[in-house]
């Protein structure tokens, strides 16, 4: 074999050998990306919350951080905004925090016609304190009136950005109660929500 051959050759099998290494180390980081996820999914919790509020005349209705038009709104020591409230006792529950009685009572002054994004953005800061953040949430508000629908994408909006989260990880349905019950008779409004969180 003349030194020209032996060059070449020499050459292919350090090419050979980079290809072969490369290949390891990216099934390596493919490998521990999915055990780190799946460890991560392991690692999910969750929480559930439901509020309720009355209707009543000369209060603004506020809902989803988005005041609606209405001749009734929500009475409450805050804005009142069930929906908020609801998902705030969600992420609370998903870190076994307690729930907002506990965290924002109606004695402190402190909370008095606060806005409930503020309340939410405290409790977003409570579970990073425990370093959780939130995965993803869902709420269902029940209301006969008014249309809530329109106004959805900018509910979900506010809340993404007072969690700090992406607006696909923000689920808001609204339905009627069918004009059955304290719902249907419009005396009040009631608000169901999840939520996930992880840690990291
Ligand atoms: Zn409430």
């Amino acid at each position: 074999m003349s030194p020209e051959e032996r060059a070449l050759q020499l050459d292919f099998f350090v090419r050979m050998a980079a290809i072969g290494a490369s290949l390891l180390i990216a099934l390596f980081v493919l490998l521990y990306l999915r055990t780190r996820d799946r460890l991560k999914a392991r690692a999910w919790r969750v929480g559930i919350g439901y509020d309720v509020h009355r209707l009543v005349p000369g209060r603004r209705l506020v809902l989803g951080g988005v005041e609606l038009e209405s001749e009734v709104g929500l009475d409450g020591h805050s804005d009142a905004d069930v929906a908020l409230h609801a998902l705030s006792d969600a992420l609370l529950g998903a870190a076994a925090l307690g729930d907002i009685g506990q965290h924002f009572p109606p004695s402190d002054q402190r909370w008095r016609d606060a806005d409930s994004l503020d309340l939410l953005r405290h409790v977003a800061g409570l579970l990073a304190r425990k370093r959780y953040y939130p995965v993803n949430v869902d709420l269902m508000i029940i209301a006969e009136r008014p249309r809530i629908g329109p106004r959805v994408p900018e509910m979900r909006q506010r809340i993404a950005k007072a969690l700090g989260i992406g607006v696909d990880a923000v689920s808001i349905k609204a339905t009627t109660n069918e004009g059955i019950g304290f719902v249907g008779r419009g005396e009040g409004i009631a608000a169901l929500a999840t939520a996930i969180i992880e840690p990291q």
